[in-house]
């Protein structure tokens, strides 16, 4: 995410590095080098000019603080209007209606389909029970897609008969949801390949009737400045409460996260950050502008962690390995505990100073699914008592896993070192203090 705005940016602010005090021409040459990395990144050129013009007046005015070096004022600086270009503070969703009422909107493969889904799962997480509904008549196979996913979170969702129209789909989805108690309904609409008539036409109808609470732009980040232009249009032309960024993950360049707030007025309330229906990250200005610059984003990896991991059974896991019962069972737990909470790779893109780097790491995470390949291969038995794994079933489990004998030693041998060094946390305190880090 935003890896080449994060190194073009780290490395104009390193020019600030050293310098016992900043000259007015300092300091325009170092704006001159952020200019170039935001240019770069294909944010809008008005959108530069604003924030430049900004962190120049700052650097310049007195606001000098005798604890910071010059170089951490020009990131503390940089940081700050960052985040006020992000959008300030998060803004969360507007659910004050009975039903709360979500309209999505955005040109087709934008992702809305796959982003209904993830905002009715992230949702349903937080207590809500949400219903769905597509009026998308002009494609079934989206109506279908839509459907599809809802069973796959276990939500109900509002199927359209042939004859309906947009509207009509709409009104009844709205009745149904108030009728059966649902307390948000969320309605994916049709999508273009291009802004057209009547597709605003459409949807400022629906949106008419329903009165939404949200009204939700979904773009792609990829898009670049294009998403911000249909950002701009949907906003001139039916009114957005907010936006939803999909495809961050693979957006090297930000120009669309960093514009989309100053020009279209509106907040990115969510950023899509994969295909899967768990990868919707709420927005934090603070929180990006702080990965952006380089410095990590610990509070999102936590709350992640949080998700991921079971807390009773991280529980149990640490009295097992208090009385050092830790056998393959909970080897193999562990590693898919691990799994939900993504790549080892992405793990360490929250934490400080990697970036780019980390595309250097010696890590290997085809050995990690071996690994589970292995434990997978083996009976329930040979998983709490590994000292029954003789050679005929070592071949067994290596054949099974389509790996190799040694294959299965080496992670015998790990797995009998790994109990070593838990040995060394067998004192109470220092286990619980390791554990209590996840939860
Ligand atoms: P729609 O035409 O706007 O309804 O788009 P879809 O929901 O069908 O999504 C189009 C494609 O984008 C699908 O292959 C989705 O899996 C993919 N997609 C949606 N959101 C994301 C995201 O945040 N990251 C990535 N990598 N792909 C996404």
């Amino acid at each position: 995410m935003f890896e080449n705005l994060t190194e073009r940016l780290e490395k104009a602010l390193s020019g600030f590095k050293d310098r016992g005090k900043l000259s007015a021409e300092d300091i325009k040459k170092g704006l001159r080098e952020i200019r170039l990395a935001l240019l770069e990144a294909d944010v809008n050129y008005k959108v530069v000019k604003d924030f430049l013009q900004r962190v120049e007046n700052r650097a310049l005015s007195s606001e000098v603080l005798e604890s910071l070096t010059p170089f951490q004022q020009m990131v503390k600086i940089v940081y700050d209007e960052l985040v006020e270009t992000l959008g300030g503070k998060a803004s969360g969703l507007n659910l004050t209606g009975k039903p709360s009422v979500i309209l999505l909107a955005g040109l087709q493969g934008s992702g809305k389909t796959t982003t209904a889904a993830k905002l009715a799962k992230y949702l349903k997480k937080k207590g809500h029970n949400p219903l769905l509904c597509s009026t998308d008549i002009y494609r079934p196979a989206a109506i279908d897609q839509l459907r599809i996913l809802s069973e796959k979170i276990e939500l109900p969702f509002v199927s359209a008969t042939p004859q309906e129209k947009a509207l009509e789909i709409a009104e009844r989805a709205l009745k149904i949801a108030k009728d059966s108690g649902r307390d948000v309904l969320i309605v994916d609409t049709a999508g273009r390949l291009h802004i057209d008539e009547a597709l605003m036409e459409e949807l400022k109808a629906i949106k008419d009737f329903l009165k939404p609470q949200e009204v939700l732009l979904v773009a792609d980040a990829m898009m670049g400045q294009d998403a911000v232009n249909v950002a701009q249009t949907f906003q001139e032309r039916v009114g957005l409460t907010g936006i939803i960024l999909t495809k961050v993950e693979g957006d090297a360049r930000g120009g669309a996260a960093f514009s989309i707030k100053e020009v279209t007025g509106c907040p990115i309330k969510f950023l899509g950050i994969g295909e899967k229906l768990d990868a919707l990250e709420v927005f934090h200005p603070e929180r990006l502008a702080s990965r952006i610059l380089g410095m990590g984003d610990i509070l999102t990896l936590v709350e992640k962690a949080q998700e991921a991991f079971d807390i009773k059974k991280a529980r149990e896991l640490e009295k097992k390995l208090k009385k050092l019962q830790f056998d393959l069972e909970d080897l193999r737990e562990q590693l898919q505990q691990m799994k939900k909470l993504g790549s080892i790779k992405d793990i360490l893109s929250f934490l400080p100073g990697l970036g780019k780097k980390i595309d250097n790491l010696p890590i290997n995470e085809k050995e990690i699914h071996k690994m589970e390949a292995i434990i997978n291969s083996m009976t329930p038995q040979e998983r709490r008592n590994p000292h029954i794994i003789n050679a005929s079933r070592k071949r067994r489990i290596a054949k099974g896993s389509g790996t190799t004998v040694q294959d299965v030693n080496k992670l015998l041998k790990s797995f009998e070192e790994m109990k070593t060094l838990m040995k060394q946390f067998k004192s109470p305190g220092k286990m619980h203090g390791f554990l209590r880090r996840f939860m």
